[in-house]
């Protein structure tokens, strides 16, 4: 019973598919019917041996597998994961640490901590400046808002931990009209309602317009939290972090940044620029499961004011034994009690990296998606949306008898997805359709961007 087959078998198996990730189809090759068929089965009354369930499972399932860790998924923001990342995360789960509390773990506390003095030196952040290891994107942006709460109405007297939002001053949120559709639910667990959020006008880019936000901020009495983006979905953009920085200032305001995958363009001497300002802000949320390619779930919810960050998470209970000073207590930091070890993945792919390879995971990931827009503008009916400034790239399509775009641009979309050399999805840029195409795999070669625009171009003349 208590033999370690199964994680040889396991690992043997992870090759074998990580080996045919950049051949294989990138969409599933399998039907709802034929998943259903091997992977729904009745609980078993007595137990199937270990080895047996791996290998069925891996089997049954290998028809709904998307090749999203591979060189040519360009959906959504999604990298892939390094190998010596994946290694980490596989080690975690054999320690199979309880990453808490420091007593829990004092190896996963103190990865922990290391990882977070790397990010903040990548980040350009304060290195006194606080991290939570959480679950991704949308955990950061709770956290960070949490903390945002609890300093704004700390500030006017009010101690929403305790009381909570029952008869406090009215929080004003202010955000840009292209927030991410994390931050609205941040809002909503936070209590501060997404439909309250004040919405400021962006431009062509989707960037915040500053004299729109000073506009509203001008309205804004009490309480106040901005929340600037540092890399649109859609189009890579950044908020010009600077002037809203300043203008958070003179309001009082808290400045959140959502840096989901953006704020990795710090971490790139030729990308920097664009987070110009970043550092006068009070919280940043960041993902290591988009640009850092490390597995799900890998996400950092960064705060200055450490004490803020811990008034917000910490949990008190009379059976936790909080560590001393210098040692990590994760539960101060997020929001959960129990919680997987995630910072090992994280400092392994840092240390592997270390800060050249960031930088040029980052450039090169830019370089091709620059590669895959020339290619696709150049041909006839194309048009790129957005300014390539980062990896994200819009394109829209015309058809050759210069009919509906939207729908014309949606077929595309559909016949390159059936068609499996790539994956992307579409949206909607400022009431057009477009295909969006992020680029933002460690694997991905300048072959996989010719070879899928190809792709791409041989479904829009079909
Ligand atoms: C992806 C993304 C999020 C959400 O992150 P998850 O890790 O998916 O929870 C938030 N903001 C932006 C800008 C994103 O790109």
């Amino acid at each position: 019973m208590n033999d370690f087959a199964p994680l040889a078998r396991a690992a043997e198996l992870a090759r074998s598919f990580l080996a045919t990730l950049p051949a294989r189809p990138v969409r599933e090759s399998g039907s709802l019917a034929d998943l259903r068929r091997t992977l729904v089965l009745p609980l078993p009354d007595t137990g199937v041996p270990p080895v047996q369930v791996i290998d069925e499972l891996f089997r049954a399932a290998d028809p709904g597998i998307v090749a999203m860790a591979g060189p040519r998924y360009f959906g959504f923001v999604i990298g892939g994961s390094l190998p010596v990342a994946t290694a980490a995360d596989w080690l975690t789960s054999a320690w199979d640490q309880n990453a808490g509390l420091w007593v829990d773990s004092p190896a996963a506390a103190i990865v922990e901590d290391v990882a977070a003095g790397w990010l903040l030196d990548l980040f350009g952040l304060p290195t006194t400046a606080s991290v939570g290891f959480v679950t991704g994107g949308q955990m950061a942006n709770f956290t960070c808002l949490a903390a945002a709460r609890h300093a704004v109405l700390d500030r006017a007297g009010w101690d929403v931990e305790q009381r909570g939002l029952q008869g406090a001053p009215v929080v004003n949120v202010v955000v840009g009209d292209e927030a991410h559709a994390t931050i609205f639910s941040a809002l909503r667990y936070l209590g501060l309602g997404a439909a309250t959020a004040r919405r400021v006008a962006t431009d062509g880019q989707g960037r915040m317009r500053t004299d729109a936000l000073r506009d509203v901020l001008a309205t804004c009495v009490g309480p106040t939290i901005v929340c600037a983006q540092a890399g649109n979905v859609n189009t890579g953009a950044f908020d010009p972090l600077e002037e809203i920085a300043s203008l958070a200032r003179e309001r009082e305001a808290w400045l959140h940044v959502d840096g989901a995958f953006g704020l990795w363009a710090a971490a790139s001497p030729a990308h920097h620029h664009l987070t110009a300002g970043v550092a006068g802000a009070d919280s940043w949320a960041s993902d290591g499961h988009k640009w850092l390619n490390v597995p799900y779930d890998s996400g950092f919810a960064i705060v200055k004011d450490a004490a803020v960050h811990r008034a917000a998470m910490s949990i008190g209970a009379a059976y936790l034994v909080a560590g001393d000073a210098g040692r990590r207590d994760a539960l101060d930091w997020v929001p959960e009690l129990s919680r997987r070890a995630r910072g090992f993945a994280v400092y392994a792919a840092l240390r592997s990296l270390g800060r050249r390879g960031a930088a040029e995971l980052v450039e090169r990931c830019c370089t091709l998606a620059r590669r895959m827009a020339g290619v696709l503008r150049a041909a006839p009916g194309v048009e790129i949306l957005n300014e390539v400034v980062l990896n994200q790239v819009l394109a829209r399509f015309t058809p050759p008898d210069g009919g509906d775009a939207d729908a014309f641009t949606r077929t595309v979309i559909d016949r390159v997805q059936e068609d499996g050399t790539c994956w992307l999805a579409g949206t909607t840029w400022h009431g057009r359709g477009a295909m969006r195409v992020s680029v933002s795999n460690w694997s991905t070669t300048a072959a996989d961007i010719d070879r899928s625009a190809a792709a791409i171009l041989r479904q829009a003349r079909r």
